[in-house]
């Protein structure tokens, strides 16, 4: 009997132990995806984040009555690959042909207008947002209204500065405050994160694990390339998940793919035509309900 107890204990060890390694290992391996070199190389305007906070104004401001239907507890169906920051399905239940939107530097002027898009086109998404978009009430308010809507909301840090090129204690500012702030609007803190330009630091990916949150990057977009900010090209470039005039020549679009797009006007336009081209190719858009998170 004692050694059965002995057992048991030793497994359990054995287990916790592994799983620390695991994590520990998941905080070097955010870096992939394909797209970087090209992006880091290519003159971009990814992500610059234009607008000033706008501070005072009326903050106090109630949100609305929830109105559209909350998801039920659903079992998860796929995970994000950490590496390649693919969707993948977890069991049979889970379409391997299936593509995750993503809406970035939200919510800016454009966001709710694109969560109305997706919502009529019945298309899930996560919105990743900035803390310094969340300073008036407007804004608030969209936010709690792309909430209510079903959307994923994500964590993109407070003031969408460069990971890497801030101390460890302003990192941890940059994402905790933020999820104290879409806590305090939604009542929930995001399950998501994704580092400003896809840049990650070691210190970022263990504390976004200890926030409760899965890390990721994407597998491509565009629409922050000079030659694809109109909308007709970047549902082209989209659709196909080629963007020849950024040198990729080649499809993106595969499987799993984890598409990149911001709150642009030529995105907000085109996001209607992108939905219905991918899904014309038999793609589906996946529901970031059914995806695998820390809690
Ligand atoms: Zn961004």
């Amino acid at each position: 009997m004692k050694n059965i107890i002995w057992l048991v204990v030793a497994i359990t060890l054995f287990i916790t132990g592994c799983s620390d390694i695991t994590s520990d290992e998941e905080k070097g391996s955010e870096q992939g995806n394909s797209q970087e070199e090209t992006q880091k190389s290519t003159k971009n305007t990814a992500d610059t984040n234009k607008n000033e906070p706008e501070n005072g104004a009326n903050d106090e401001e109630q949100p609305e009555e929830k109105q559209m239907d909350k998801k039920e507890t659903t079992e998860p169906i796929y995970k994000v690959d950490e590496e390649t920051s693919s969707v993948v399905p977890i069991n049979e239940e889970g379409n391997e042909k299936i593509v995750l939107l993503t809406i970035d530097d939200a919510p800016d002027e454009h966001a709710l207008n694109m969560a109305n898009t997706l919502k009529d086109l019945e298309a899930g998404a996560i919105f990743f947002v900035n803390g310094h978009f969340l300073n008036t009430a407007e804004n608030k308010k969209a936010l709690q209204k792309i909430h209510d809507m079903g959307f994923a909301i994500g964590n993109h840090t407070y003031n969408h500065e460069l990971l890497s090129d801030l101390p460890t204690e302003k990192q941890k500012e940059e994402i905790v405050s933020l999820n104290d702030k879409i806590e305090n609007i939604i009542g929930e803190r995001p399950q998501f994160f994704r580092a400003p330009h896809g840049k990650n630091t070691d210190y970022s990916n263990k504390l976004a694990g200890q926030e409760g949150m899965v890390t990721m990057n994407w597998t491509y977009g565009y629409d922050y390339f000079e030659p694809y900010m109109d909308a007709e090209k970047l549902t082209e470039a989209m659709v196909s998940g080629k963007g020849p005039e950024v040198d990729i020549p080649y499809s993106l679009l595969k499987p799993g793919a984890n598409l990149l797009m911001h709150d642009r006007e030529w995105t907000a336009k085109a996001l209607p035509d992108i939905i219905e081209g991918l899904r014309a190719k038999g793609y589906e858009i996946v529901d970031p309900a059914l995806i695998q998170t820390k809690e």
